[in-house]
């Protein structure tokens, strides 16, 4: 599975970084990226998806 988000859609809201910290953290540019991770357990790949279901924006997409 992997996380990816589209700065283009991005509104910097942080609901990805505050409700899942292992897997998104701030960059540099203030944008969330997500974080070099191995996403192997149901658990994280339940959150990973709850991930895209949070962004107000969108921005966030899994490829399983
Ligand atoms: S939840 Fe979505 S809009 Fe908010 S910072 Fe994360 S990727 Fe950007």
């Amino acid at each position: 599975m992997k996380v990816v988000i589209d700065k283009e859609r991005c509104m910097m809201a942080g609901e990805c970084c505050y409700n899942h910290p292992w897997l998104f953290a701030f960059g540099d540019d203030d944008y969330p990226v997500v974080q070099a991770v191995e996403i192997t357990s149901e658990q994280q790949r339940k959150e990973a998806r709850q991930s895209v279901q949070v962004c107000p924006s969108g921005a966030i997409s899994v490829i399983e």
